[in-house]
């Protein structure tokens, strides 16, 4: 038995398809994640699949818009790529998204100042990469699960693999001893306060440098 808290985090989606497949899951073992979530994504088919994820105790999160490069675009366009992604998530489940994922994690100085949510990374093992196998993924996560970390994994179209794994992943963790939570609780129960003044990347609470150190 190891143990602690693990906070599931997925990118990109919702999915009409891969979504429900992942909340089938963490329904089943009674487990929360959170959503990074596409504004470009949520749709009249697709908010069902939020709300559900609202109920299921799930967190829903900022991811942008359209996931562009955030980097090469100007000042006001990010603030647009951001705000209408957290006007669509407040208007399809209610929730306020608390964190901001940066698409591909590229940040540039003045995107911290711009977007007032603490940036949120994640230690991952290469998910959006097909050539990744289900199980490689899922005994990648099984080696990064550590006390305290957020795991980055994606549920775009067609990311099976993902399912297949996320499916072990679960009941396999829970056997080990640890606690699914959602970001927000992660931070709250690690008794951290996080912020993007400090231009932090956080891929666990408590981080002090920008980026986490490799995973590996
Ligand atoms: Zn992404």
């Amino acid at each position: 038995m190891t143990g602690g808290l693990l906070a599931l985090t997925f990118d990109d989606g919702p999915d009409p398809e891969i979504t429900p497949q992942l909340l089938d899951i963490l329904e089943q073992y009674h487990v929360p994640a959170t959503f990074f979530l596409l504004g470009c994504r949520i749709t009249s088919e697709t908010t069902p699949i939020l709300q559900r994820a609202v109920m299921l105790g799930c967190e829903m999160c900022n991811h942008s818009y359209s996931h562009p490069y955030l980097t090469v675009l100007t000042p006001r366009q990010i603030t647009q790529e951001v705000s209408s992604a957290t006007q669509r998530i407040i208007l399809t489940t209610g929730q306020t998204p608390r964190f901001f994922r940066p698409p591909y994690l590229a940040v540039r100085e003045d995107m911290f100042p711009l977007i007032s949510m603490p940036f949120i990374g994640g230690y991952g093992v290469r998910d959006y990469d097909e050539s990744v196998s289900e199980s490689e993924r899922y005994s990648g996560v099984m080696r990064i699960a550590k006390d305290g970390r957020i795991i980055l994994l994606h549920d775009f179209a067609e990311n099976t693999k993902t399912v297949g794994a996320v499916k072990r992943l679960v009941p396999d963790l829970l056997a080990r001893g640890f606690r699914f939570v959602t970001v927000s609780q992660l931070f709250q129960e690690k008794g951290v306060t996080p912020s993007n003044e400090d231009r932090i990347i956080y891929s666990y609470p408590g981080q002090t440098a920008m980026y986490a150190p490799d995973a590996t």
